[in-house]
């Protein structure tokens, strides 16, 4: 996909096809058929190249494993006396809040799949089994987007994580689309609905209302299938909105740091970058660079370029 991380089996591919072909860089990428553009490839094969993979049998490229996740939860339940700027005290909880579903995706990885309180568990409150399945996917991770998931998601987890004796998960890093889109733009709203309105994404997910909370809440399994597909739903849509404002992202984690290949592709993607003018700094000369992939554009040093 266009403005996506070049997987290890693409970039083998690339590898393999240009090694077979006759003739230049240039005429290779002209003719070499795949979703990227002809420009994408070119700047792809020349940073190969350059760190010395063409001509090579096998190569080593592990890409960094980027989960995109979101949660839902249940609300807690308790008593009190008035509708208006209540402080409920903490004996008045009946039950308290718990996570309801999960779902997730990798980058590269078409599936999605996530996972819902089975009726009983919901009724009894209970997510640990849940959990469990979102700390291995969490343990795995590298890079770890979600919307609003430094204020609400992470620190969610952690909580039940903490309750059952978990210990911390492998280090990953966080990207949070709401938070990125609330430093580098003035939308209307930073919400992942209008996100996705503005970036052009397409949402395909079905109405939810507190009815259907509260249907999950009784262990109604019918409630519990909708909620889940609305959850798939939310993180197909954030994988998108995430792709749109990737090249704004400021200090995204520089992709390079997880390959064992040259480092100067693109930081944000792995693209291949070209050269689109001066950009010095107060005490040094620089150039400004472009990614062919996915239109990231930031400062480089004395690297080797594209003429
Ligand atoms: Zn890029």
């Amino acid at each position: 996909m266009p403005g996506s991380i070049w997987t290890q089996k693409e970039t083998e591919k690339l590898i393999q096809e240009r090694n077979k072909s006759n003739g230049d860089d240039v005429a290779f990428s002209r003719r070499y058929r795949c979703n990227r553009t002809v420009h994408a490839i070119r700047a792809k094969v020349k940073y190969l190249r350059d760190g010395g993979l063409i001509n090579k049998r096998v190569i080593e490229t592990p890409t960094p494993n980027i989960l995109f996740f979101d949660i839902e939860t249940l609300p807690i339940i308790c008593y009190t006396w008035g509708i208006w700027e209540q402080n409920v005290l903490l004996e008045n909880i009946i039950k308290d809040w718990c996570v309801l579903s999960w779902s997730a995706n990798w980058e590269g990885d078409e599936r999605i799949f996530g996972d819902i309180l089975a009726p009983k568990e919901a009724m009894a409150r209970n997510d640990e089994r849940l959990l469990g399945g979102m700390w291995k996917l969490l343990d795995r991770a590298d890079i770890v987007v979600s919307q609003n998931g430094k204020r609400f998601d992470h620190k969610k987890l952690n909580a039940r994580f903490i309750h059952y004796k978990n210990t911390p998960p492998a280090p990953y890093r966080i990207i949070d689309t709401l938070a990125v889109a609330k430093s580098v733009a003035g939308f209307t709203s930073n919400k992942l609905d209008w996100l996705a309105q503005e970036t052009g994404v397409e949402t395909r997910k079905s109405e939810t209302g507190m009815e259907l909370w509260r249907k999950c809440d009784a262990g109604d399994s019918e409630s519990l299938a909708k909620m889940l597909e609305y959850n798939l739903g939310d993180v197909l849509e954030l994988k998108q909105v995430y792709t749109e404002l990737r090249p704004w992202i400021v200090n995204h984690p520089n992709i390079n740091m997880y390959m064992d290949v040259p480092s100067n592709a693109c930081p944000v993607c792995g693209g291949g970058l070209v050269d689109i003018g001066r950009y010095p700094t107060q005490n040094r000369k620089a150039r400004s660079v472009r990614c062919c992939d996915c239109g990231w554009v930031g400062r480089v040093y004395a690297v080797k370029l594209e003429a």
